[in-house]
C-alpha cells in the first residue's frame, strides 16, 4: 500500500515517524527546551536511525521517552535513549517484565533480526502512571491517558489538546488489519468507543499512515465489524477455521494484512470463552 512515509510535521513541532508498507511508526514533539519521543521502535538498526531523524530536525536534547504500550517492535529501543527517563502505563512496566520471553520470541522466528535481537536488554519504563498524566514542554501539555485493555493491557493514548492532535500507539491502526497477539476484542470496540469522543483532527497511529477523524472512526468500525462477525460466528457454533474462512470485512478488504485474520478469530473466541483477563 502506497502513502506518505517518512518524517511528517503534523501540527508545530509535532513529528510523526511514518514507515512504509504498516511498520511501526514512532512520533517526537520538539519543545523549547527539549523533546519527547513517542516509541523507540524494534532494532537497534531502526533505534538509531530514528535518534538521526529527531537529530536532523532539531538539537535539542530528548527529554523523555513514551512507550505506547509493551510490544517489542514499540519499545526495544527503549536502551538507546537512556539517561531520558521512560514513561509508560503501569502495565506496560509490567508486561514487557513479565512477558519478555514470549514477546521477544515472536520476533526471534524471524532468523535474520537474531543478530540485532541478542543486542537488546531489557530496559522497563521507570516513571510509570494509572489514569492519566500529562508532559508539559513549556506551555505545551501532552497528556497521556489510559482506558482499559485493548490492543495489549498497556495502550495509553496522546493526546495535545491545543493542536488537536492524538498519538495513539496501536490502540488503532489505519489501513491495515490489527495485529492480535495479546488482543481483546470486545474490550478493545468498548475502548475505541469511549475515546472517538477525543477531539483530535489529526491521529497518528502505531501501522499504518497519518489519518484524521475519518481514519479513526475506520479502525473502530472495522473492529465492530470483526467483533460482530467473528461473535455470530462463534454464537452459531462454527469452528476457528471456518469462522476465520467466512469472515467478510467488506470495505476494508483492501487493507494490508488479511492473513491476520485467523489470530484475530483465535483471540476472539478466547475472549467470549472467558479465557482472557
Ligand atoms: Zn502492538
Amino acid at each position: 500500500m502506497d502513502y506518505k512515509s517518512g518524517v511528517i510535521e503534523v501540527a508545530d513541532g509535532v513529528y510523526a515517524w511514518i514507515n512504509e508498507n504498516c511498520a511501526t511508526n514512532a512520533g517526537f514533539i520538539v519543545g523549547d527546551d527539549g523533546v519527547i519521543l513517542i516509541d523507540t521502535l524494534m532494532t537497534p538498526t531502526l533505534a538509531s536511525k530514528l535518534l538521526t531523524v529527531v537529530k536532523d530536525v532539531t538539537s535539542k536534547p530528548i527529554k523523555f521517552v513514551v512507550n505506547t504500550h509493551f510490544h517489542g517492535d514499540h519499545v526495544y529501543g527503549n536502551q538507546y535513549f537512556l539517561p531520558a527517563p521512560i514513561l509508560g502505563h503501569e502495565n506496560c512496566r509490567i508486561e514487557l517484565d513479565t512477558k519478555w520471553d514470549a514477546n521477544l520470541s515472536r520476533y526471534w522466528a524471524r532468523e535474520t533480526l537474531r543478530p540485532e535481537l541478542e543486542r537488546i536488554n531489557k530496559t522497563l519504563p521507570d516513571v510509570t502512571f494509572k489514569d492519566q498524566m500529562s508532559i508539559w514542554l513549556g506551555d505545551r501539555e501532552i497528556r497521556m491517558s489510559y482506558h482499559g485493555r485493548a490492543h495489549s493491557d498497556s495502550d495509553i493514548l496522546l493526546y495535545l489538546p491545543n493542536e488537536k492532535v492524538l498519538f495513539v500507539g496501536d490502540l488503532a491502526v489505519n489501513k491495515t488489519i490489527p495485529a492480535f497477539p495479546d488482543g481483546h476484542i470486545s474490550k478493545w470496540v468498548d475502548v475505541l468507543s469511549k475515546v472517538e469522543a477525543v477531539e483530535a483532527d489529526t491521529f497518528v497511529p502505531g501501522h499504518g499512515p497519518v489519518g484524521g477523524k475519518e481514519e479513526f472512526r475506520e479502525a473502530k468500525d472495522l473492529l465492530k465489524l470483526l467483533n460482530d462477525e467473528i461473535r455470530a460466528a462463534f454464537d452459531d457454533g462454527k469452528s476457528e477455521e471456518q469462522a476465520a474462512k467466512d469472515v467478510n470485512v467488506g470495505k476494508f478488504s483492501v487493507f494490508a494484512n488479511q492473513d491476520r485474520i485467523p489470530q484475530v478469530v483465535e483471540m476472539a473466541y478466547k475472549a467470549y470463552r472467558g479465557e482472557l483477563d
